[in-house]
């Protein structure tokens, strides 16, 4: 679905790109200071109680301000909660905090949850809202580049488990997403790199005007240029929402999403989770990918080349931490949710600029000369 642009009640243009799911279908708002106009919000509010989920670090930057977007006219009552910060903190112990709040606030099966934050409020928001009363409203307000341009898109929830990364969850899709650009003015700017390398993967797998555009509009985006961004999360909320519409359960195409992550979480894992973040992980996955599918004769040379300028350009890391051998990256890799059957898959770049395949089929022999190279 091509984005609808309209003028806000600010004067502002917004944007507007719809998850095309039938009866669950919603509306993905995009735009300067939407957090500003409550009507926005509560129009997706089917009930008069509203709690808001988000950490301890964005609540003193933009609670008041959802609050009152939220309690303007009088109709709603609004609790909220606030988490511990960090992805170690993604956890069910944490997550239980969340329906105390509602059983302690008596909050019935009418109310909606709102997700105020990045991806790990965003991902624990909608699983609280997926099991609490066997499920209530969900809509989702991101504030990193990460949570706008992906995680709050296409309803994949969950918390970690000891033994494995966003392996409790569930699919439960949010009935609106609330993108307000102005929002990543505070994000530290290793945040802001790590979420533009998802929009670097959609250039990649899909979009290869992005990733023109990217190389181009690289030091605007880091600018945080407001129609640069615009323009980055807006495309890649279409890719995405074209992802999800067509392999919403991930049977597919949604599985291309996964580009340099396979590389990515074994780099996490292998250097301990917070040594590197999500996006840093995939940048240097994405690379990884690109290698192979050269060796593999499936690319170009110059797409590699191009790849990995791109992410430079972004201050992103593109080789792994020293402390990788191949060996590490071999056992990771094997416990990866991608491995079927036995077998590992993997996201590759093939054709030119935009095309890629997950699959199995590969020579071996050519993923041990990428280790070889990289380790
Ligand atoms: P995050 O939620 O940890 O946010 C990063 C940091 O920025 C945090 O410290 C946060 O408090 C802070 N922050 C958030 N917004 C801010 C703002 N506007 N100003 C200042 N600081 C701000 O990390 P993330 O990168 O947003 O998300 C990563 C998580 O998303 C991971 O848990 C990952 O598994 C998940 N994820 C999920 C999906 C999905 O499809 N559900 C996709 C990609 C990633």
């Amino acid at each position: 679905p091509p984005a609808a642009a309209a003028a806000s009640s600010s004067g502002r243009v917004m944007k507007t790109v719809e998850v095309d799911l039938g009866d669950r279908s919603y509306p993905i708002y995009i735009g300067q200071g939407l957090l500003n106009q409550g009507e926005l919000l509560r129009k997706h509010v089917p009930g008069k109680r509203v709690l808001i989920v988000t950490n301890e670090t964005i609540a003193p930057l933009y609670l008041d301000r959802t609050i009152k977007a939220l309690t303007e006219g009088g109709a709603l009552q609004v609790d909220s909660v606030v988490l511990p910060d960090g992805e170690e903190h993604k956890s069910m112990d944490v997550l239980a905090l969340v329906w105390d709040k509602a059983l302690e606030a008596r909050l019935d099966r009418g109310t909606t949850f709102l997700a105020l934050g990045g991806g790990v409020v965003g991902d624990m928001t909608g699983f609280a809202a997926a099991c609490y009363q066997r499920g209530v409203h969900f809509v989702q307000v991101p504030t990193t580049v990460m949570s706008q341009v992906d995680s709050s898109v296409g309803g994949k929830t969950g918390v970690n488990h000891p033994l494995g990364k966003n392996m409790i969850g569930a699919f439960y899709q949010p009935r609106c997403v609330l993108i307000d650009t102005d929002t990543l003015n505070t994000l530290p700017p290793r945040e802001l790199a790590s979420g533009i390398s998802e929009i670097v993967k959609y250039g990649l797998i899909r979009d290869a005007a992005l990733f023109d555009w990217l190389e181009a509009n690289m030091p605007k985006l880091l600018a945080r240029d407001p129609e640069a961004v615009a323009y980055a999360v807006e495309r890649s909320c279409v890719n995405k929402a074209e992802v999800v519409a067509a392999d919403e359960r991930e049977g597919g195409v949604r599985a291309t999403l996964n580009l340099g992550h396979t590389f990515g979480h074994a780099i996490e894992t292998g250097c301990g989770y917070g040594t590197l973040l999500h996006g840093e992980a995939v940048s240097i996955g994405m690379v990884m990918a690109a290698d192979m599918s050269v060796r593999l004769g499936w690319i170009d040379r110059s797409i590699l080349d191009r790849t990995r300028a791109l992410l430079l350009a972004a201050n992103l890391p593109v080789t792994p931490p020293a402390t990788m051998t191949a060996d590490m990256f071999k056992d990771l890799m094997a416990v990866d949710k991608k491995v079927l059957a036995g077998k590992l898959r993997l996201v590759l770049l093939k054709g030119p600029l935009g095309g890629c395949v997950v699959t199995g089929d590969f020579d071996p022999a050519k993923l041990d000369e990428t280790l070889a190279e990289f380790c």
